[in-house]
């Protein structure tokens, strides 16, 4: 973190809730251009990017980048412009119509941090299944992060349930490890993009159960197997694993936004093309907003868009208000 320490009297130009490749792109370029920053992140900056093992599709790194290695540079880039980091979870946020000053809460802490613009780049969180044993055995065998937990399965057996890209590429990244990955999918064909596919399909040590559900992880101390159910036939199957990783969606961290902007009824943020919320002065980018492509590049290019729209914003509250 920063070593300067930020102010609860001052009013920043802008305070930047969440530190993934958007709030870090945003504080690139709205300390770049001048505007006093603040950004907060609840653990360290880096985002969901910090626990991609290789990241092959963003420009500019043939053969891929390292996700901890990407965000921490754009770290020190924004550090190095003048970004102030504060540690903790943001609780709350006040905003209206009636007052230019925005208030971010932490840590339920009744003071909060004050600025003139707020840009929210919080991201989104892994999606339960919801299961019997999914909590019980959380931190015991199931886990939501391969690149975190993989190395604890080295010549086990794991299942990993869900289609899409990151079950896919996770599921890849834990044949490194473990002696047999069981990719489990409910539908008869994965969502993921047909690169992974043709990877899982050709892998050894993959064995894909398509059309079945997880009903319960059972086990002991540890995760010892899943319940599957085949939802074609209804037949049920016990899988001994002593592993079970859960890559089916997301749901955005918004637990502290109420009803300040406007939100889809998944609850992600809904923002117009310069990133600007319902809200004025209040801007979004990266993974808790609504749209299409949830990836670091296109996150950075909100994180940019979201900064642009901020820092006229914030020139223009100032020119009313200051001059
Ligand atoms: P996703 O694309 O939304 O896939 C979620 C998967 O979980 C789907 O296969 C879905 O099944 C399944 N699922 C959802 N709810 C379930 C439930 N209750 N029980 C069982 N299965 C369930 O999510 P993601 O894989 O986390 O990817 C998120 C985004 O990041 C995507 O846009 C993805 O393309 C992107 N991404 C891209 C890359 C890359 O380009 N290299 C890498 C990682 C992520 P259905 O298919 O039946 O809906």
């Amino acid at each position: 973190m920063n070593e300067v320490t930020p102010n609860k009297e001052d009013v920043y130009d802008v305070i930047i809730i969440g530190g993934g490749p958007a709030g870090l792109t945003a504080a690139i370029y709205t300390t770049r251009a001048g505007l006093s920053t603040i950004l907060i992140e609840k653990l360290g900056t880096g985002g969901q990017a910090a626990l991609t093992d290789k990241v092959e599709n963003y420009p500019g790194f043939i053969g891929g980048v390292s996700g901890p290695e990407l965000v921490h540079s754009m770290d020190e880039q924004a550090k190095s412009f003048g970004m102030i980091t504060v540690s903790g979870q943001v609780t709350g946020l006040g905003c209206s119509d009636e007052d230019t000053i925005k208030r971010v809460y932490i840590d339920d802490h009744p003071e909060p941090y004050k600025s003139l613009s707020v840009i929210i780049a919080a991201g989104h969180e892994q999606r339960k299944l919801g299961v019997p044993g999914e909590d019980k055995y959380t931190g015991r065998g199931v886990s939501y992060c391969a690149t975190c937990d993989g190395a604890f399965f080295r010549d086990l057996s794991v299942a990993v349930i869900g289609g899409g890209d990151v079950a896919v590429e996770d599921g890849l990244f834990l044949t490194k490890f473990a002696s047999k990955v069981y990719l489990i999918h409910r539908r008869d064909r994965l969502r993921a993009t047909k690169i992974l596919q043709e990877r899982v399909v050709r892998h050894d040590k993959i064995e894909l159960i398509l059309d079945s559900v997880v009903d319960e992880i059972f086990g002991e101390a540890m995760v010892q197997g899943v319940r599957v159910r085949n939802l074609k036939t209804g037949e049920i199957t016990e899988l001994k694993v002593d592993g079970a990783f859960v890559f089916i969606g997301w749901t955005p961290s918004l637990s502290f936004l109420g009803d300040a902007v406007e939100r889809s009824d998944d609850g992600y943020i809904i923002t117009d093309t310069e990133m600007r919320t319902s809200r004025e002065g209040v801007f979004a980018c990266g993974d808790c907003c609504k749209k299409e492509l949830k990836q670091i590049v296109t996150a950075c290019g909100d994180g940019a868009t979201a900064a642009f729209s901020a820092q006229h914003y914030v020139e223009r509250i100032k020119g009313e208000e200051y001059v």
